[in-house]
């Protein structure tokens, strides 16, 4: 670590949804713990998801600078969202909050720039999500870094799509085409993509958001993304060479939670995710599914009771997180019968201590980024479910590139669960048997997956590649500061 002199004043602000906040906390702990001095920016409802983490890292670290989270409030009052409605997850409804959350949002402009002028930092990371961060620090004259969320696979398929434009030259008949100019062949269906002519109205602030993230992609300093160099090394290239993108790979962030109680505050865990644990416990070692679709995730009655019936039919164990759903569309003595071979959390699950559990031999994911990398991180092989937003295209990742995926069969881009055709039980039930079966191509599967753990936890340690990417990336702050100051 340098001298006090040289530490680094960094702000962090995370965008109000659990997908976005857990990896920015973790790295924010990876700053803090190689010498930065740490502040995470966030509003009074989020500051319960955030403070447990901050506490716990503040309490057990060496580090002489503790992180700090500043708060300015959010204007739900101004938008017309009830008070405390800060976080994606406390939209009761997204046809009619949707935009008015994208508004308040965007409020934040003014508090953020007063952030900046009195507390003066060296260096933003923000999310991807607000990229107005990138004209307020413009105008501070401090670097903002990108926080994308993703990784470099989604980030080269999505400028194929932009550069090549495919489904500009395909015949209205087909269904199917392949990403062009890309380092393996990665096959798509037209229904996996967001269709433009067709967004849903209250999808259009979001949508203006993501152009304008687009536009100031390449004037921000540079992007640090959840991946590390091993998994994906052709689209770290790719990303460097054709994109002209600066990026430093850090992750996967989530194993800077090496403790178990690290694991377990990662935004809270009830009283079912405990009794869990101490099934797993109890379970031969790689023999239970775990079934999780991310933080915000909803699906139809009809569409959760071909899951129950798919899960059941596959014969294995299994933990289901269903969180809210309720419990109407349970179907009739289901409870009663999956007792003692399944479990259903329905609350805010473990998902770190569960992934890790050695019990644990599967993972059926909707392909959020994290979880996909959490999966990943633990060595599991994956049933495929991705619903929207990059999901699809970190599919064909975990399962053409990566080779540790099987594919259930959600076909169709589609935020609103009605408009999801619905997966058949006996589609998840022959999905699940493949991740958990033992025949050679499953072996093989678990092979890859125990080769890529490897691999994650050697690219976090002292001198693996993500904790040296972090360095460089600290180094290079560094130096702009030193300019800056002469
Ligand atoms: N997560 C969790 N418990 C849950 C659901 C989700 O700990 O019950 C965590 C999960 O470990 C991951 C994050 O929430 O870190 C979800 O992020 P992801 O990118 O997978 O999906 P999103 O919620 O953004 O769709």
């Amino acid at each position: 670590m340098g001298s006090i002199h040289e530490n680094l004043k960094i702000l962090f602000f995370p965008y109000f949804a659990q997908g976005h906040m857990l990896p920015m906390i973790d790295m924010a702990k990876l700053f803090a713990s190689r010498g930065a001095d740490v502040t995470i920016l966030t509003t009074p409802a989020n500051s319960p998801l955030i403070l447990p983490a901050v506490d716990q890292f503040n309490s057990s670290s060496t580090f002489p600078i503790p992180i700090r989270l500043h708060l300015i409030p959010f204007p739900s009052d101004a938008v017309g969202l009830p008070e405390g409605c800060e976080h994606l997850s406390s939209l009761t409804s997204n046809t009619t909050q949707i935009a008015k959350f994208a508004e308040a949002v965007s409020l934040l402009r003014n508090p953020f720039d007063r952030v900046l002028k009195e507390l003066r930092f060296d260096c933003v990371v923000s999310d991807f999500f607000l990229p107005w961060t990138y004209d307020v620090a413009a105008d501070n004259g401090i670097p903002r870094i990108i926080f994308e969320g993703s990784n470099f696979f989604a980030a080269c398929a999505v400028d194929s799509l932009e550069r090549h434009k495919p489904l500009e030259s395909l015949p209205p008949e087909e269904e199917s085409f392949v990403l062009p100019g890309l380092p393996h062949r990665i096959e798509l269906l037209r229904s996996q993509l967001q269709d433009n002519t067709k967004v849903v109205p209250f999808m259009i602030p979001v949508i203006e958001i993501v152009k304008h993230a687009r536009e100031v992609y390449s004037k921000s300093f540079g992007t640090v993304v959840n991946s590390f160099y091993e998994l994906e090394p052709d689209y770290a290239e790719h990303s460097r060479k054709v994109l002209g993108r600066r990026a430093w790979h850090v992750g996967p962030v989530a194993l800077c939670n090496q403790a178990e109680v690290d694991k377990s505050g990662r935004g809270g865990g009830g009283k079912t995710g405990e009794e869990c644990l101490r099934w797993l416990d109890e379970r031969s070692p790689g023999s239970v599914l775990y079934m999780c679709f991310g933080s915000i995730c909803n699906f139809t009655a009809t569409q959760l009771k071909e899951m129950a019936m798919g899960l059941e039919d596959s014969g294995h164990p299994f933990v289901w997180v269903i969180r809210d759903a309720g419990d109407e569309w349970i179907p009739e003595g289901y409870e009663e019968r999956i007792e003692g071979r399944g479990i259903l959390i329905k609350e805010w699950a473990p998902q770190l201590l569960i992934l890790n559990h050695e019990a644990v031999g599967g993972f059926v994911t909707h392909c959020g980024w994290n979880s996909s990398l959490e999966g990943i991180a633990a060595g599991l092989p994956m049933g495929t479910w991705p619903l929207y937003a990059e999901q699809f295209f970190n599919e064909r990742l975990l399962v053409d590139v990566l080779g540790i995926g099987v594919e259930v069969g959600s076909n169709v881009f589609a935020i609103l669960p009605e408009d999801r055709p619905v997966v058949k039980a006996r589609d998840l039930e022959a999905a699940v048997r493949r991740v958990m079966g033992d025949g050679e191509e499953a072996e093989e599967r678990r092979r890859r997956a125990r080769e890529l753990k490897e691999m994650a936890r050697k690219a976090v340690e002292v001198g693996g590649s993500s904790y040296n990417d972090l360095g460089k990336l600290i180094e290079e702050l560094r130096e702009k500061k030193k300019e800056q100051i002469v």
